[in-house]
Parts: C-alpha cells; sequence; structure tokens
C-alpha cells in the first residue's frame, strides 16, 4: 500500500510542478494519506481494478489535475488492471505482459497496420496456438454473420488478404477473439480500420466501418462491439473485410473459422511457416497428396471421414475436380 501511495505523490510532484500549463496553477500542498490501523491498509491493497480506476476518477476530478498527469493515471490504471486480469483468472493461456503476446513482438504501434516481423520459426517448423479456451471464457464469436462475397487469395491480379463479408451500413461488428485494440483509425484504403491484437499471437482486422466503437489500449471481449459496419476507404458498397495475421504475415480466415457454423473448426491450429506466410492447420489434421484416381469418396472411406467434413475443411465443393498432387487437408473421425 505504501508503495503506490507513493508512486502517487512522486507523480503529483512531478506534474504539478513541471506541468506545461495553460494558465497559471494553484499550488496545491500534498495530500498525505495515512492509514488508522491494519484493516484499512488492507482494505487499500484489495481495490481492484475498476476501484483503482474509481479512485483515480474522482482525484481527477480536482481542477489542478494536469492533462499530461490524466495520461500517465490512466496508463498506470490500464497496465494494472490489465495484469490482474490476467494473473487472476487467465494464467498460462495468456501472458504476464502489459500488452497481449507482448513476448513475440518487438513493438506495439498503434499507427502502422502491420510492420515486418523477423519470425521465430524456419521454414516448415510450427507452433501450437490456443483459439478458445472455454474453460477460461475465452470464446470465439463471428465478427458479423453475413453473406461471404469474397474469399481470401488472387483476385483481379492482387492478394486479397481477408474475406469479405455482406453488412448494412450501421450493422454491429463483434471483435472475433479477447485482446487489445492496437490500431483504431481512418486509413486510405482500409477506411476506418480496427486491429485487435490477441493472447495468443494472432491479430485480427476489420476494415471499412461506417463508425469505430474503440480505441487503441482498449481491452475487449470475445462479442463485443467495436465497430458499425460501412464503406470507408476503398470499397464498393457496405461490406465487413476481415482479415487474420500473424506477425503480420496474413493466414485464411476459413483455415481456423467455419463460417457457415459460425464456430472455429478446432479450438487450436498448428500454425506452420511456409516460405512467406503461415498455414494454420486445426489440430489433429493432416495433408493427404492426391494420386491419380482418386475422388472425395475414396479418401474420405481411407480416413474414416465424410465427404461433408473433407468440403468444410479445405473450403471447397463436393462437385469440384481434384488434381493429381493437390494437397487435401484430412482429420481422421
Ligand atoms: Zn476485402
Amino acid at each position: 500500500m505504501r508503495s503506490y501511495l507513493f508512486l502517487f505523490l512522486i507523480f503529483a510532484g512531478c506534474f504539478l510542478s513541471g506541468q506545461s500549463s495553460f494558465e497559471p496553477k494553484r499550488m496545491v500542498p500534498a495530500i498525505v494519506v495515512t492509514s488508522e490501523n491494519d484493516s484499512d491498509e488492507q482494505s487499500f491493497n484489495n481495490l481492484n481494478g475498476e476501484q483503482i480506476i474509481e479512485l483515480i476518477d474522482s482525484l481527477l476530478e480536482l481542477d489542478s489535475v494536469s492533462d499530461r498527469m490524466i495520461q500517465t493515471l490512466s496508463d498506470y490504471a490500464e497496465n494494472k488492471r490489465l495484469k490482474e486480469d490476467i494473473f487472476v483468472s487467465l494464467t498460462g493461456f495468456y501472458d504476464s505482459s502489459i500488452y497481449p503476446s507482448h513476448s513475440m513482438y518487438d513493438k506495439w504501434d498503434t499507427y502502422q497496420l502491420f510492420n515486418d516481423v523477423t519470425s521465430d520459426l524456419n521454414e516448415g517448423e510450427s507452433r501450437l496456438l490456443t483459439l478458445e479456451d472455454t474453460s477460461n471464457e475465452c470464446r470465439f464469436y463471428n465478427p458479423f454473420k453475413g453473406l461471404i462475397t469474397s474469399n481470401f487469395g488472387w483476385r483481379d491480379g492482387r492478394s486479397h488478404n481477408g474475406i469479405d463479408i455482406d453488412l448494412q451500413v450501421w450493422d454491429p461488428v463483434v471483435a472475433a477473439f479477447d485482446g487489445m485494440v492496437r490500431v483504431a483509425r481512418n486509413h486510405p484504403g482500409y477506411g476506418r480500420v480496427v486491429i485487435i491484437r490477441h493472447y495468443n499471437g494472432l491479430e485480427t482486422l476489420y476494415a471499412h466501418f461506417h463508425r469505430l466503437k474503440v480505441k487503441p489500449g482498449d481491452i475487449v471481449e470475445a462479442g463485443q462491439v467495436i465497430g458499425l459496419g460501412g464503406s470507408s476507404g476503398r470499397s464498393t458498397g457496405s461490406h465487413l473485410h476481415f482479415e487474420v495475421r500473424f506477425k503480420g504475415k496474413p493466414i485464411n480466415p476459413r483455415s481456423i473459422i467455419d463460417f457457415n457454423n459460425n464456430n472455429l473448426k478446432s479450438s487450436s491450429i498448428n500454425l506452420i511457416k511456409t516460405k512467406y506466410s503461415y498455414a494454420a492447420v486445426p489440430e489433429g489434421v493432416y495433408f493427404h497428396k492426391v494420386v491419380r484416381g482418386e475422388s472425395l469418396f475414396k479418401i474420405a472411406s481411407i480416413y474414416g471421414t465424410t465427404i461433408d467434413n473433407l468440403c468444410s475443411l479445405n473450403g471447397i465443393r463436393r462437385n469440384k475436380p481434384l488434381k493429381v498432387g493437390q494437397k487435401l487437408m484430412v482429420s481422421r473421425q
């Protein structure tokens, strides 16, 4: 308890004496709080993040507090709350840093959409990522349940780094996973765009919003509204452009999300480093190389699975002809 008060007095001292203010500030004598007995001390120590924020909010109503101090205090509260959240309920799934997945990224950049980050994996190496941890209330929500109008991959000679989901202006769009908002701003191409960093190292991007409902540093939960759909930026018609990235490299959202059923293909995935990017493979899934004469029916029977399952895993239709040498994802059932 003493260290918090001490810290606060140091802050107060610094900013009251060194602030650049618009008007001369009345000097305020330092506020010294002493506890009457041990039980008071206990109750201060037991304040949770919300209560600390309330306490700071009430301090900030004093008119002698500078903008810079408000920022510092709110950063302090934000960090305090985040650390608590992590340590209390989510040990093991979340890492213990100030920003989600701090250990995997060098930077927390609230302006640049994606920086080139060197990978800690070599080509062919994989990393298992947990996407959903229902025992810790970490779930997935489909950002917007709508018709997919454009898929991931090459389109008109350019790579389309996400998928497009049709929506109407003002439709609410939600965060896919828990995390912290890294970017929330207007961008020439993406329009009003939100990027959320998640605790497993993935980032999700949501573009062409009409209105943003979050700002950088906000902690969001899966299913929380982060913006209202629109067609800002380079967009023809209102839609949500949705991307999933790891270390800046785009991943096909369909390889981890089953958009038809609004759930994940698997609660964890293996992220495999490829030459230029990453491939996400649901846990327990293998690759099968198609040989001459094989059909979906034959492959399904080899692995004891169904044609529907093969189609859903690979995002293909039942009547799509197979090519010799083509790799199909398969899971044994
Ligand atoms: Zn798009």
